[in-house]
């Protein structure tokens, strides 16, 4: 029988059926004149999704963290001072590889489960002079939401370029790149794009691009210079083909097929369907008396941490499993052991988030915890009539 478990981790997600038929489509040249109209019209729908009108956007083989190293790597230089908004596993990446690059990084912290305060950044730009700042805009190891719109506009009155990892935001939660003047946002094809993992996508402000040509020092990598991968882009917008490094062509056309989805939903209506399903979802956790990693008010609408009930352990993953719904483990070290994560975005639908509290119920009881059966169903359903 086909696997019909459901797929609800925070990336890869599951993939709509003209998704995955763009990727099982004939491999063509990445010269030929069908792919260069499938990529120019890509780069231009990532403009749509960004809501960046004026950004330079950059599609690129690779994962979410080679997209956070060509944002690093092209935007800040060896000795620079970067203040890095610390919610969790992957702003602590980004501070790591800032520091492979040699920058001098400063963090910003708050309690697991919160974001840092604007005055504490606030605080911390006015205590030196940064080149840029960064914020993971949802932080998928706590689903912690960071204030990315007053972050941008804190950064730009200290002089400082906003790089926001929106890895596990953008597609789902509100993004408006330009009209809140973020310099560059970044995130990857298998979350809320809807496409398999192996792209990297990126967005730079004029700003930005101002900055990468100013530098006083080359980035030491080729593959992860914005510079280089400038020219290719700027021709495949203008739908001639370029050749840097070979473009991922099954899967730029996947991302294709699901970008329209995304342009033809409209980010505002999309927003807004996530927003539903995050809530409702988290008052089904909330009626099973399970506590949520996330503070209510940063709490995410693509991803929920959700601490394991009374008696019940990091089994609790397997046995929804069983059930039907993949789920995962817990991320941040702090308390990996404590917590489960879902994540809802990009194709989530009511049935799913029902499909998934059900699980949940079914799977506590197996693995030895009590759950009042269809309270969390019974709860979300409310939420999502209401
Ligand atoms: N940033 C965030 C917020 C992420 O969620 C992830 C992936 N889970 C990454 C960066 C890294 O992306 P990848 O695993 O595709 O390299």
């Amino acid at each position: 029988m086909t696997d019909r478990r459901l797929l609800m981790i925070p990336g890869p997600i599951e993939l709509e059926p003209d998704v995955l038929r763009a990727l099982a489509a004939k491999t063509r040249s990445h010269l030929d004149p069908e792919f260069v109209e499938t990529f120019g019209r890509t780069l231009g729908r990532v403009r749509e999704v960004f809501v960046a009108p004026s950004a330079q956007p950059f599609v690129i083989a690779g994962t979410g963290t080679l997209a956070m190293e060509v944002a690093a790597s092209s935007l800040v230089e060896p000795g620079d001072a970067v203040l890095v908004v610390d919610t969790g596993y992957f702003s602590e990446r980004m501070a790591t590889l800032l520091d492979r690059i040699g920058a001098k990084v400063t963090r910003v912290t708050a309690a697991v489960g919160r974001a840092p305060e604007l005055a504490e950044i606030e605080g911390a730009l006015g205590s030196g002079s940064f080149r840029a700042v960064t914020v993971t805009h949802v932080d998928t190891s706590t689903g912690v939401r960071a204030p990315v719109r007053e972050i941008a506009a804190l950064a730009r009155a200290h002089g400082a370029l906003s790089i926001v990892d929106g890895v596990c935001s953008v597609g789902a939660e509100e993004l408006k790149q330009d009209e809140w003047g973020v310099d560059c946002a970044l995130t990857a094809s298998q979350k809320a794009l809807g496409a398999p993992p192996g792209l990297a996508v990126l967005a730079f402000s004029a700003n930005a691009m101002e900055r990468c040509r100013a530098r006083r020092t080359r980035p030491a990598s080729l593959y992860l210079d914005a510079g280089e991968w400038l020219p290719i882009m700027q021709a495949y917008e203008a739908r001639k083909p370029a050749y840097f490094a070979t473009p991922a062509v099954n899967l730029v056309a996947s991302l294709d097929a699901s970008l329209a989805r995304i342009v033809q939903e409209g980010m505002g209506p999309r927003v807004a369907r996530h927003a539903t399903m995050a809530r409702a979802f988290r008052a089904g956790i909330a009626a099973l008396g399970m506590r949520i990693v996330a503070d209510e008010r940063v709490a995410s609408s693509t991803i929920t941490g959700i601490y394991y009930p009374e008696g019940v352990d990091a089994s609790l993953v397997a046995a929804i499993g069983a059930e039907g719904v993949i789920v995962a483990g817990g991320l941040l070290p702090a308390i990996r052991a404590q917590y489960f994560r879902v994540g809802h975005m990009g194709a989530v639908s009511a049935s799913d988030v029902l499909a998934t509290l059900g699980a949940i119920e079914r799977g506590i009881v197996r693995a030895g915890g009590r759950a009042e059966l269809g309270a969390g169903i019974a709860a979300a359903q409310r939420a999502l009539v209401s």
